[in-house]
């Protein structure tokens, strides 16, 4: 600087000296111009050496303050701990105001979402250090946009002054002369992470002074960020880093994030655990003193075991009752991270399976019980025969297998009305629920048909006075909203004396049924083995599906599959038909099962398949779609069963030339019930060539949501019963939203099944359910209607009118 100055003497001197000479030459002769060209000269010398020295001057100034970052660089670079940083930065402050001059600045790093001084505690006066923390907590909410800000001067204080000073930083200690500040917002990284504050710079002066060093205090700033950063990462072990850390991850997680010392103590709680335990403060309180003190034990106990076992066990589920007294549950996840440094402690993650678990269970009672009377249906009733038969074996007592069959429900159903008949099969149903004990069961097992199990008989004989009892109870009238109505009943009885089989008990029962009925209803009969004459029926209907197979006399429908908001036909379901020249046309529920017993469903799938693929190919050649166009095949459990099913597929896909993708296989979900690794692995490889997957009559088998997260599947299909109460009952479309959304987050598309009304079809589309089908849509149609179909594009119902 001084040798800028010198040079700068030196030139005005030289140029004086010359001017001088030039002013006494004047003086001597007399010459008014040459006076008048020296008097110029000297003025233009002095502007040119003062623009001369105004250079120099700021020149100067640039030099200091590339020294100021060349140092500030320096020192941050090299900073190990917070408290070298603050040092440093005070450093750099100290060059920039030059000797002899003050540059007030103060740095703070945030911790537990507020400021605070830089450096160690220990080192300023207890006074200082709360003035300081009265400064920060007025400049935080100024810091949310990342931006710099200049604001107001330091508040006035008790004494007048500030000046928290450790590691060598200072705050002004007079506020007249710093009536503003400059705030410096410190972020971890680029601009992506503004708005996780690390800290924040201030330095003190005039607007004028401080828009001056403006660019210069930013690249300080910047290396300060960059420092911080660095001594507070997790390797750099600085725990109010894993807390920003930490804080910047999960603040917005929909999951419950819990911190937490060995002794339960709780260090931090995402916002989302208000959810389960309420707005009490988390941090700093202990486990059990959240907890609803009925699950206290319980959830002290299960972090006991996760603290012991180190963490990283299987999850495991908290019951827990929400700050509104509703019932929740949580699967919760331990992670052990004591040792890390920046975390030094365990972490749990409760994720809430409420909804989950309420649709598991609702879906399983559903598969189960009979939705009209809640009694068992004729899948449990199976189950319980099975279970029965084991346990007589042991016990050598005789089960008795009865049914029940209301005389004349059907003429009650149609002079009375189906509101009637429904209350009579309620009121029939509890009847029968209050005669069997406990350790019995009732069940329904279809329209109007009942089952009884009795377990644990002497004999044949109890069993028979059991029925006599049953038909007696139904000679007593039942009161219905209508009035009070007599419905007598007649039973068929079957015991383990006449086969200890589960099969034939159920069938001898119905035979049996249908003799008591035979007989003049409203009394019981016992099977008897003549009564197996009846089933030459059966035979009789075997014999004709197989002659049905070899000669192809079957045909397929084709109900359209429908984009529900705009009617447009995204792919049709193939389902079959048997046009029987003396029983007329068959549907599928009449035959398949039998299909399934005897093994002709295999020859039968592979017909369906081949047939419903090389319709959906003309169809595509005649009449091409912008749109993707597909058809659904029924897969029944017994094809899929068969070791050949997925070279079939493939074998029929390669001779047809269809896209693999123009293929949806519908299968139901007691296909995946055995979870054997060979449907696994046939899953997938069907998935690998193409073809898509779906679940079809989704609620109706036993629903574990497990496996839809498992298995490769696509499309959920929501069975027509849940469709049709949707519309009845808030709880019914609780469920469908549930099965919706849940669906969704497995990224299934879901259709609906069964779509008979506008009401059905509008809830359905405002819960978010894409596809559907349905009498209201369009009814199964034959191939050249659904070919019609295909070239219009959309449905009937929702057809433009005038077409
Ligand atoms: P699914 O696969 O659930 O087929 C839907 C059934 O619901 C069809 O009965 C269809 O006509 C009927 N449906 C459609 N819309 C409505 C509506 O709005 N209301 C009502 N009440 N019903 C509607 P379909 O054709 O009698 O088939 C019955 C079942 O037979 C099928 O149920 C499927 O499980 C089975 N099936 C049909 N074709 C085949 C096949 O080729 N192979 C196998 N394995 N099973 C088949
Ligand atoms: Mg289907
Ligand atoms: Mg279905």
């Amino acid at each position: 600087m001084a040798a800028g100055y010198a040079i700068v003497m030196a030139l005005l001197l030289a140029s004086l000296a010359a001017l001088c000479v030039l002013a006494i030459q004047s003086i001597n002769s007399h010459h008014a111009d040459v006076s008048l060209v020296a008097a110029f000269s000297a003025a233009v010398c002095l502007v040119v050496i003062w623009l001369l020295a105004d250079l120099v001057a700021s020149q100067q100034r640039a030099l200091r303050r590339e020294r100021v970052l060349r140092s500030a660089v320096k020192s941050l670079a090299s900073a190990g701990s917070e408290a070298e940083v603050a040092a440093g930065v005070a450093a750099a402050m100290a060059t920039l105001a030059g000797a002899g001059c003050q540059q007030d600045s103060l740095l703070a790093v945030s911790e537990r979402g507020s400021l605070r001084p830089a450096g160690p505690r220990d080192h300023a006066p207890p006074a200082r250090w709360e003035e300081s923390h009265a400064l920060l907590r007025t400049w935080l909410p100024q810091l949310c946009d990342g931006e710099p800000r200049l604001v107001d001067g330091t508040p006035q204080t008790a004494d007048g002054h500030l000046a928290a000073t450790d590691a060598g930083q200072v705050v002004p200690r007079d506020p007249g002369r710093a009536e503003r500040v400059m705030l410096f917002p410190l972020v971890p990284g680029g601009r992506a992470e503004r708005d996780h504050l690390i800290g924040v710079l201030a330095v003190f002066g005039s607007e004028q002074h401080l828009a001056g060093l403006r660019t210069t205090l930013e690249t300080v700033a910047g290396q300060t960020g960059l420092a911080l950063t660095r001594v507070m990462s997790p390797n750099g072990s600085s725990r109010s880093y894993g807390e920003a850390y930490f804080r910047a991850l999960v603040q917005d997680s929909a999951d419950v994030v819990l911190v937490i010392e060995d002794s339960g103590k709780i260090r931090q709680a995402t916002p989302s655990a208000a959810g389960f335990f309420g707005d009490t403060p988390m941090e700093g309180a202990y486990l059990a003193d959240i907890t609803a003190p009925g699950e206290r034990d319980e959830v002290v106990r299960s972090f006991t075991r996760m603290r012991d076992r180190g963490g990283d066990t299987k999850p495991v589920v908290w019951r827990m009752t929400r700050p509104d007294g509703s019932a929740a549950e949580a699967e919760v996840r331990c992670r052990d991270l004591r040792d890390n440094p920046a975390v030094g402690a365990l972490v749990l993650t409760l994720h809430d399976v409420t909804e989950q678990h309420m649709l598991e269970r609702e879906l399983k009672h559903r598969a189960f019980h009979d939705s009209l009377t809640g009694l068992p249906n004729r899948l449990l009733f199976t189950d319980r025969i099975g279970h029965a038969l084991a346990r007589a074996r042991r016990n050598g007592t005789t089960v008795g297998v009865i049914f029940v069959d209301l005389d004349d429900f059907k003429m009650v159903n149609e002079t009375m009305g189906h509101g009637i008949g429904d209350e009579l099969l309620v009121a029939a149903a509890a009847r029968l629920h209050d005669l069997v004990r406990e350790s019995d069961t009732a069940a329904r097992l279809g329209a109007d048909e009942f089952g009884l199990l009795v377990e644990a008989a002497s004999d044949s004989a109890a069993v028979e006075t059991f029925a006599e009892r049953v038909v007696c109870a139904f000679g007593e009238p039942f009161t219905l909203s209508s009035g009070s109505v007599i419905t007598t009943a007649t039973v068929g009885i079957a015991t383990t004396e006449d086969s200890t089989d589960a099969g034939d008990l159920v069938r001898h029962a119905d035979l049996a049924l249908y003799a008591a009925k035979a007989a003049g209803k409203r009394q019981w009969r016992h099977y008897q083995p003549v009564l197996s004459v009846g089933v030459a029926k059966r035979w009789e209907l075997q014999a004709a599906i197989d002659d049905a197979v070899k000669e192809s006399a079957f045909t397929l429908v084709y109900q359209p599959i429908v984009k529900l908001a705009t009617g447009e036909v995204a792919g049709f379901e193939a389902l079959l038909r048997w046009p029987h020249p003396r029983w007329g046309m068959i549907h599928p529920d009449q035959f398949i099962a039998l299909a399934e017993e005897t093994g002709h469903i295999v020859p039968l799938g592979t017909w369906v398949l081949e047939r419903a693929v090389s319709d959906i190919l003309a169809w595509q050649q005649r009449a091409p779609r912008r749109a993707p166009l597909y058809v659904s095949v029924n897969v029944s459990a017994r094809q899929f069963a068969n070791p050949g099913f997925v070279g079939e597929v493939r074998r029929v896909l390669a001779a047809s030339g269809l896209a693999p993708s123009a293929l949806l296989l519908e299968l139901t979900e007691s296909v995946l019930l055995r979870r054997d690794d060979r449907i696994r692995s046939d899953l997938m490889e069907l998935k690998r060539t193409g073809v898509r997957l779906a679940i079809d009559d989704f609620g109706t088998g036993y629903s574990s949501l497990g496996y839809l997260r498992e298995l490769p599947i696509d499309v959920l299909k929501i069975d027509k019963s849940f469709v049709e109460g949707i519309a009845l009952s808030e709880q019914r479309r609780a469920i469908v939203d549930v099965i919706i959304h849940i669906a969704r987050a497995l990224g299934l598309t879901v259709m609906a099944e069964g779509i008979e009304s506008e009401v059905q079809r509008d809830l359905l589309v405002s819960l978010g359910c894409a596809y559907g089908q349905g009498y209201l849509l369009e009814r199964p149609v034959a191939a050249d209607d659904a070919e019609a179909l295909v070239r219009d594009g959309l449905v009937r119902e929702l057809r433009p009118t005038g077409r």
